[in-house]
């Protein structure tokens, strides 16, 4: 393995190609349903299996999507659009080509912004084009491939983004902001576990302060965040000690596997002149007129950028508040509902993002509280009416069980003690019960301190003010000394 001196004297170029299946009922080119995980081939037709003589017809919705997609990440929507035929032999694609765009793409130059290290940084999108997605292999140990239909003809965009890329972290970043932007126009699921959000990731390597572009691997269907990292990482050594070693390297199509985190050789990897691109005989010209745009934008929720800033400027969160709770739309539109209700947006946000977040299992986004009753629970805590201790213990209980937490709080007796005569004399209890503690405190043991305060909150059945006790304990024991 080449040294991390050498490595530092490389940088990466990457550029990332992500293919989204749109949520639409039926495929792009035939009525056939869209399902995820039906039987194999009960979802297909002459036309998505590719028998000779069946003819297309362009899903309208399928276009709408893509026209979405285009509008939420700044690109410029073609007035006129054609679809090729895109020539490559696989067993699954019947039709040996796959209908896609060539050179009069749907959407082009845009652009998304994403939060780095060192600021916002801003990733070029080249071009997002509509194409039609493939069947699938299923390889039978010892007994040969089968071949699925069911994907052939589910409509898919293809969003490629210019080599701005120059780490693993953007590039994570990127996907990360993309996911969500499509995710809030509502045209996919994008489930990276279903396949519906898949991502290619090009790379190549040059020396820091060369300008040109390197020799590029691509790296095919990767369908988790965390392998696009190790992908990367991978991808960027192993490149980086072949021009070490003095070897060239090769356009290639690469594989990762996630069981070894390294990548291995497919194929060589075609040039776009290899495709013989036609334009498709069976499909019209595609006209998209400025109304259908009016109103598509229109459709066009606000999307996380402007509620981000929204939500620092209005709320007072933190950017990095921000960008998790406008991460999915629904937990944006949960906290905005229960923000407005309370004098501590602050509070809410905080609530979400981990008592909330730690109840939830992955992937849930419903949160089965009333947001006016989060709401109360952060205007108790705001005004110290309950610590955040029971501001826990309230929303693990209204998660279980949704109810009015001011009556809780009531019935229960969970109210916040501040008194000070009340306090002070749990204090001196543990005072004179833990003298060791005391000493060790005293001698300079952070963690001794805390340990005191565990004992006053628990005299206090949980319910004592911490800051309160903390300056009381403070006092009464550095007064004795
Ligand atoms: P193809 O279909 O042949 O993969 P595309 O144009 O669809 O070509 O995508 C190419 C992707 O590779 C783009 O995201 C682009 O930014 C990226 N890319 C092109 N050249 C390089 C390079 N030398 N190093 C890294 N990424 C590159
Ligand atoms: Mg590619
Ligand atoms: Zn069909």
């Amino acid at each position: 393995m080449v040294s991390q001196n050498v490595l530092q004297k490389y940088e990466m170029v990457i550029g990332l190609e992500v293919h989204v299946e749109l949520k639409t009922r039926t495929k792009i080119f035939c009525s056939c349903p869209t399902d995820f995980g039906a039987e194999p081939n009960t979802q297909c037709c002459p036309i998505c299996a590719g028998l000779p003589g069946a003819l297309p017809v362009l899903n309208r919705q399928a276009l709408y999507y893509a026209i979405k997609a285009g509008l939420a990440t700044n690109c410029k929507i073609a007035s006129t659009t054609k679809q090729h035929r895109k020539h490559y032999f696989y067993p699954d694609l019947p039709n040996a080509y796959q209908i896609s765009q060539y050179d009069k793409p749907l959407c082009e130059n845009g652009y998304l912004d994403i939060e780095t290290g060192k600021g916002t940084k801003r990733i070029g999108i080249t071009r997002i084009h509509i194409e039609e997605d493939a069947g699938k292999l299923v390889h039978l140990e010892g007994e040969g491939t089968l071949i699925d239909c069911n994907r052939g003809g589910v409509p898919l965009i293809e969003i490629v983004s210019e080599p701005d890329i120059r780490s693993a972290e953007e590039a994570k970043a990127y996907l990360q902001k993309l996911r969500a932007v499509i995710m809030y126009t509502g045209i996919s699921d994008c489930k990276m576990n279903e396949g519906s959000f898949r991502c290619d990731v090009n790379i190549s390597v040059r020396k820091k302060g060369e300008k040109g572009l390197g020799v590029r691997a691509e790296i095919k269907n990767i369908n988790s965040f965390l392998f696009v990292v190790r992908a990367i990482e991978y991808e960027f050594a192993r490149q980086v000690e072949a021009i070490e070693a003095g070897e060239t390297l090769v356009q290639e199509t690469r594989r990762f596997d996630s069981a070894t985190g390294k990548t291995y050789s497919m194929r060589t990897k075609e040039n776009a002149t290899d495709y013989r691109y036609m334009p498709n005989p069976d499909l019209p010209v595609i006209e998209v007129t400025g109304e259908l745009l009016d109103r598509l934008k229109s459709e066009i929720p606000m999307l996380p950028d402007q509620r981000k800033k929204k939500y620092t400027e209005e709320y007072g969160l933190t950017p990095y508040a921000a960008e998790q709770i406008t991460v999915q739309r629904e937990t944006a539109d949960y906290f905005e509902k229960a923000a407005a209700l309370t004098d501590y947006p602050v509070l809410v946000a905080n609530m979400i993002l981990t008592d909330i977040a730690r109840l939830q299992q992955p992937d849930q986004t419903d949160i089965p509280i009333l947001p006016v009753h989060l709401a109360a629970i952060a205007q108790m805590a705001g005004e110290g009416r309950i610590n955040s201790r029971t501001g826990r213990i309230l929303v693990q209980e209204l998660w279980e069980n949704d109810t009015d937490p001011e009556k809780l709080v009531e019935e229960k007796g969970l109210e916040q003690i501040s008194d000070i005569n009340i306090l002070s004399g749990y204090a001196k209890e543990v005072i004179a019960e833990n003298p060791k503690t005391v000493s060790d405190y005293l001698s300079g043991k952070a963690a001794a301190f805390q340990a005191l305060v565990g004992q006053v909150m628990k005299k206090t059945g949980g319910r004592g003010n911490p800051v309160i006790i903390q300056e009381i304990l403070k006092r009464l024991i550095h007064k004795k000394e």
